[in-house]
């Protein structure tokens, strides 16, 4: 059990590289550093959003906290209790209170069971017997989500995209999880059926009181979702901090090109915003470039980018960046971060 102020989820210093192996001896020549040391709170309630280009880590963290892989280094705590090497079978009883949402709702769903058998797995792999019996528990988690209960006997390529989704969550929601870690739970919908999904998922937290861990690449569903938001470049944390402040005064380059992205309704605001685009690609997590991974990449970089790695400190509250010069940034902040 956690008190108020003890964070449901911690991360610590948590790390994942991937071997890369040659020859039929597999021997290792290098390994690809897909999470490289990054540390986070979540608490209860709240909803981190978790950002960053494609192969930035982002899923991989989630698969770790979740304990679907095995982390490298470091410490995952939940609810005070470490799990990172704990067994599958002390681990089981914890799964209850921690699942995932994964991206793609087809491919997540197996296409020979009903519905009523994919959301009623979980009773059975746990072995929970509900009051009224599974169907009835599963055919009010399915009303719960939006779904008609007497479609308990339907295959998954009898619903829409959307539906499919509901059903990937309606999944998760049979054990009263208290977290879920929710991997682009929207981005493989069209685009008119992602703003149903996201507000599904804001009831679904405010009835349910539960925490989400929101991955995606789109800005906009996470600062519409999201109380806090994480930044990942190339495995690391770059920048962490509230929704308005990371929206509004981003302090980490990286983070700002990335908001100078995101589209601004009010046409007047947004001929004041000038679009930074990056240049390059993504270097490869096999060689990362060294000190700040982001210094190939930076029109702010200077010589100190390129021999020491910038730690993660906050420089107003509740707002952490890792950067040598950071941006929106007050004057004895910048002092605090040099002495
Ligand atoms: Fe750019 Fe240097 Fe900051 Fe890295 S540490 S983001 S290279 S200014």
């Amino acid at each position: 059990m956690t008190t108020p102020n003890e964070p449901l989820l911690s991360v610590q210093d948590l790390q994942k590289h991937f071997p890369v192996t040659k020859g039929l001896l597999k021997r290792q020549v290098g390994a690809v550093k897909a999470v490289d040391g990054i540390s986070f709170d979540v608490f209860k309630g709240e909803t981190l959003g978790v950002v960053g280009e494609s192969g930035c880590g982002k899923s991989t963290m989630g698969r770790l906290v979740t304990r679907l892989l095995e982390p490298t280094g470091g410490k995952v705590v939940f609810e005070g209790q470490d799990i990172t090497h704990m067994s599958q079978g002390r681990l089981r009883p914890l799964r209850r209170d921690m699942q995932m949402i994964f991206q793609d709702p087809f491919s997540s769903l197996n296409p020979r069971h009903t519905v009523g058998a994919i959301v009623g797995a979980p009773f059975r792999i746990q072995g929970i017997k509900t009051e009224h019996g599974t169907k009835k528990a599963v055919q009010d988690i399915l009303e719960l989500v939006g779904l008609n209960p007497e479609h308990y006997n339907r295959y998954p390529h009898e619903f829409s995209g959307g539906q499919r989704q509901r059903i990937g969550i309606a999944r998760t929601l049979a054990l009263k999880p208290k977290m879920i870690i929710a991997d682009e739970p929207v981005s493989a919908l069209d685009v008119s059926i992602q703003a149903q999904v996201v507000n599904l998922l804001e009831d679904l937290q405010n009835e349910l009181d539960l925490t989400y861990v929101v991955i995606a690449h789109d800005l906009s569903v996470v600062r519409h979702i999201s109380d806090r938001v994480a930044v990942m470049y190339l495995g690391k944390l770059v920048e962490l901090a509230d929704r308005k402040d990371l929206y509004e005064s981003p302090m980490h380059p990286y983070t700002n090109a990335l908001m100078s992205a995101v589209p601004i309704p009010d046409p007047a605001r947004r001929n004041d915003r000038e679009r930074i685009r990056l240049q390059g690609d993504v270097p490869s997590p096999l060689s990362p470039p060294p000190a700040c991974r982001f210094h190939t990449r930076c029109w702010k970089a200077q010589a100190i980018c390129k021999v020491e790695e910038p730690p993660l400190v906050e420089l107003a509250p509740r707002h952490q960046v890792a950067c040598h010069f950071p941006e929106n940034v007050s004057k004895e902040s910048t002092e605090a971060v040099s002495a």
